[in-house]
């Protein structure tokens, strides 16, 4: 694709990526601020009723968190050294939860020192830790979502539990002094198939009747945790399609009535303000007749392009060439061969492609700089630059 030939960006915006990015040696990441501040206001707008809890795993840069929280995010921290750093920016833990469903009991206390009184849980064990480390906490029930086939990063499985054990866990929780306060799941991100929601939201909906009903215990709030997606080749709804859809849902449940709904977007306030500059290193053919070339680039998989893992995100692709086009095989610069970014799906670029010349990774804000390896075959993580 060529560079002119994008909507992902305003043309003013990508005179303001590429000015920057003239004097920097590659590889690394521009965020545009401004694209974080449409997404955070968009979001808002679309989903007014919900609190938006940013899930810093997606991009702890602290420039980014310092601007979600001048715009009023809450935030969703997986770990107490994120916390750390978000109470180094200033960041009041009255502002943060702890989604992470797996934490050691020391990090708990460390959690509840800080002053954070919300926690997700989906076994006994961990509720035990929290209500002997985080005494009086909140507490949210993680439940298992559907949703592994249409989401491009599935989150099934591994979190969550069904709905008869997060039963007993909210009734275990009110009885060791937590206040049992609702219901999470993350439908996989980037899920690009919207019913996930509903199918998710009518397990929560049972289990909010069943409770109350059977336990005389009412559950507040809802945490819809992420999913919703950014802008990739793969082509998906847009974030206001997905608000007028779950809105529908939770009315047919609650009507008017809606609880407290907390929602954990990542990808989809970060992912479209990033770009991630490359420079070819090699180009070559496998063989004399070979029909598609391989072009190695020094950022690859450790670099932070960990996403490619199964080529489950296929990110847009620009260059500063034009002409004819062919396919091409695109892999990172270590001594590794699963350090191979797509094969299966080939990308096409312009034949006059040279050693030398940049490739701009388009909506690489999320998932990129936090997953790349800290010196694997001696290379530095991906630096990040926030515009
Ligand atoms: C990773 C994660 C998120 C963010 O998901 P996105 O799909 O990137 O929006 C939200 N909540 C929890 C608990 C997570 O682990």
């Amino acid at each position: 694709m060529n560079i002119d030939k994008n909507d992902n960006l305003t043309a003013q915006q990508w005179q303001r990526v590429l000015d920057f990015s003239r004097t920097k040696e590659t590889p690394f990441q521009v965020i545009l601020s401004e694209v974080i501040e449409e997404k955070y206001h968009e979001l808002e707008k679309n989903l007014p009723f919900a609190n938006i809890y940013y899930a810093v795993k997606a991009n702890p840069a602290p420039e980014v968190i310092s601007l979600l929280a001048r715009l009023g995010s809450n935030f969703d921290v997986a770990s107490v050294y994120e916390l750390r750093r978000l109470q180094e920016l200033g960041v009041s833990a009255e502002r943060m939860s702890c989604g992470n469903t797996i934490k050691k009991f020391e990090h708990i206390k460390e959690f509840y020192q800080a002053g954070i009184r919300l926690f997700v849980t989906d076994s006994e064990l961990d509720l035990r830790n929290i209500a002997m480390a985080a005494p009086g906490s909140k507490v949210l029930v993680r439940l298992m979502a559907e949703g592994g086939l249409t989401a491009d990063w599935p989150l099934s499985r591994k979190f969550g539990c069904n709905p008869d054990l997060a039963g007993d866990l909210l009734v275990l929780a009110r009885k060791l002094g937590l206040e049992p306060y609702g219901l999470s799941f993350h439908v996989g991100s980037q899920q690009r198939d919207i019913t996930a929601w509903d199918t998710a939201l009518s397990k929560v909906s049972y289990l909010f009747s069943w409770l109350k009903e059977n336990e005389d215990l009412e559950l507040k709030c809802i945490n819809m945790g992420g999913g919703f997606p950014a802008v990739y080749q793969e082509r998906t709804h847009s974030v206001d399609v997905y608000a007028q859809e779950i809105l529908r849902y939770l009315q047919e449940d609650y009507g008017d009535e809606l609880p407290q709904i907390i929602i954990e977007p990542g990808r989809s306030l970060v992912g479209d303000s990033g770009v991630l500059v490359s420079e070819i290193v090699l180009i070559s053919r496998k063989s004399r007749t070979a029909l598609e070339r391989w072009i190695y680039q020094d950022c690859g998989k450790f670099g932070g392009l960990m996403e490619t893992l199964g080529e489950a995100i296929k990110y847009p692709i620009v260059c500063e060439r034009t002409g004819p086009a062919e396919r091409v095989i695109l892999a990172g610069p270590s001594c590794d061969s699963m350090d191979t970014m797509y094969e299966e799906y080939m990308y096409e670029l312009p034949l006059s492609l040279a050693v030398g010349d940049r490739l701009y990774w388009l909506s690489t804000g999320a998932y990129t700089s936090s997953y790349s390896s800290v010196e694997f075959n001696g290379f530095p993580p991906l630096e990040t630059f926030v515009i």
